[in-house]
C-alpha cells in the first residue's frame, strides 16, 4: 500500500532542506503544512526559546483524531535537526543507496524517520484505515542533547504509547533498553600563590583534582554501567599555583540505581580530595535523561514484534548505551521504543541509507498502526 517512488522522492526532497540543530525553521514550516494537508491538527510549542543559538523554532506536534479504531492514541516521533556539516546536502542515488556528495552529512538521521511517518499517515488516509488516534512529534535540537524533547510542552501530548524512529540498526531492530545519564561539572577551588616565591601559601587546584580523578572508578564499571571524565581545564601559567580547575564527566547505567551510585561516588571522591587539601569543590550534577527499560511483554514491544513479523522484518530486541528522545518520552510516562531505521555511518559525510530500508520503514509503521488496533 505504500508508494515506493513517493517515499524516495520525499526523502530526497527533505534532505535538501537545511535543518542543522537550532535552524529547523524551514523544515518545520514544510512539515507543518504537510501534516495539515494530511488532516492533522498541528501545533508548535515554544521549546525553541530554551535554545540559546539560532532561531526559535519549536517542536511540531500533530494530532489525527481517531476514526473508530480500537487502539489507544499512538505517538510517532522523529527529530527534525541534523548535525553539521548539514547545509546544502546534494543527495545522490547509487546502486540502491542514497548518499551525499561527500561534503556534508546526508541527514537520514533523522529524515528517514520523518519520511516513514509521513508515508504511513498518507497510507492511512488513502485507505481510510481505522485507528484510535495518532500523534506525531517532530522535535528540534535532538543532537544538542535531546533539547527539544526535554523542553516539549507535554500538555500537547496525550499518547501514553509510542515509537521513536531514530536508531541505526536495520528495520526490525527494537531498542528496549537505554541508560540513565548524569553529567557533572566539578569546579575545584585552590588558592593562588607565586610558584617560586611562596608556593606554601597556595593550594594547587590541579593537584586536588588529580587526586580526585585518580580515585574515581572510570570506563566500563560493569555490564550496565559506564563512567567518563571528558574535559578538564584550569591554570594560567607555570609560575602561578592554580586557584581553579574545572572537570567535566558523566555516568550512565541501564540500571538507574547504579547510575546514581556512580555519580555519587564521583562526587564523594572530589569532596574527599578537596577536604584532604583544605579546600572545597563545587560539584554540579545534571540528570541528562531517564533510562528505558521496556518489558518483553509491554505494549510497544508486543506491537513492534508482531508488526515486524507481518511485514517480513526480522525483529530483534536490543539495548543501547546512548540516549534518544525515547529516553525523555519514557521519563514522561510514554511507553516508547526506539526503532532501527537503517541509517548508516551517521554523523559522518559517508552517511547513507538504502532505498529498501526507507520503504521497509514506511511499511513497518503502517503495520504498527494496524497492529495497535488489534493487540489491546
Ligand atoms: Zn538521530
Ligand atoms: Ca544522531
Amino acid at each position: 500500500m505504500v508508494n515506493e517512488n513517493r517515499i524516495i522522492d520525499e526523502f530526497i526532497e527533505l534532505v535538501q532542506v537545511d535543518s542543522e540543530s537550532g535552524a529547523e525553521r524551514q523544515l518545520a514550516d514544510l512539515l507543518k503544512a504537510r501534516l495539515k494537508d494530511l488532516g492533522l491538527e498541528v501545533r508548535e510549542d515554544n521549546a525553541g526559546s530554551f535554545i540559546e543559538v539560532g532561531q526559535t523554532t519549536g517542536n511540531i506536534i500533530g494530532t489525527l483524531p481517531g476514526n473508530g479504531g480500537n487502539g489507544p492514541l499512538l505517538l510517532l516521533s522523529a527529530h527534525m535537526d541534523t548535525v553539521k556539516p548539514g547545509k546544502g546536502v546534494q543527495p545522490r542515488r547509487e546502486n540502491g543507496k542514497i548518499i551525499s556528495s561527500g561534503n556534508t552529512i546526508l541527514g537520514s538521521d533523522d529524515k528517514a524517520g520523518i519520511v516513514a511517518i509521513l508515508e504511513a499517515l498518507r497510507v492511512i488516509k488513502e485507505n481510510q484505515l481505522q485507528h484510535g488516534g495518532i500523534q506525531v512529534a517532530f522535535t528540534i535540537a535532538e543532537e544538542m542533547g535531546l533539547v527539544g524533547a526535554k523542553g516539549l510542552d507535554y500538555n500537547l501530548l496525550q499518547a501514553k504509547l509510542g515509537f521513536v524512529l531514530d536508531s541505526g540498526g536495520a528495520p526490525g531492530e527494537i531498542i528496549i533498553k537505554a541508560p540513565t545519564q548524569y553529567s557533572f561539572t566539578a569546579t575545584v577551588k585552590g588558592k593562588a600563590a607565586h610558584a617560586g616565591i611562596a608556593p606554601e601559601q597556595g593550594i594547587n587546584a590541579i593537584v586536588v583534582a588529580s587526586h580526585a580523578i585518580a580515585n574515581v572508578r572510570l570506563g566500563r564499571i560493569d555490564e550496565e554501567t559506564t563512567a567518563n571524565i571528558g574535559a578538564i581545564s584550569g591554570g594560567l601559567a607555570t609560575n602561578i599555583v592554580p586557584d581553579k580547575v574545572t572537570v567535566e564527566g558523566e555516568a550512565r547505567s541501564l540500571n538507574p540505581v547504579k547510575a546514581k551510585a556512580q555519580i555519587d561516588h564521583m562526587e564523594e571522591e572530589f569532596v574527599k580530595a578537596a577536604a584532604k587539601f583544605g579546600t572545597s569543590v563545587d560539584f554540579n550534577v545534571l540528570k541528562q535523561y531517564d533510562h528505558i527499560n521496556l518489558a518483553a511483554d509491554s505494549l510497544p514491544v508486543r506491537i513492534a514484534l508482531k508488526a515486524a513479523e507481518s511485514v517480513d522484518l526480522k525483529p530483534h530486541l536490543a539495548q543501547t548505551g546512548g540516549g534518544s528522545d525515547a529516553n525523555v518520552f519514557n521519563g514522561k510516562g510514554i511507553a516508547c521504543a526506539n526503532l532501527g531505521i537503517g541509517m548508516s555511518k551517521v554523523h559522518t559525510t559517508e552517511e547513507f541509507i538504502t532505498e529498501e530500508h526507507l520503504i521497509q520503514n514506511a511499511k513497518f509503521i503502517v503495520e504498527i498502526i494496524k497492529v495497535t488496533q488489534e493487540i489491546v
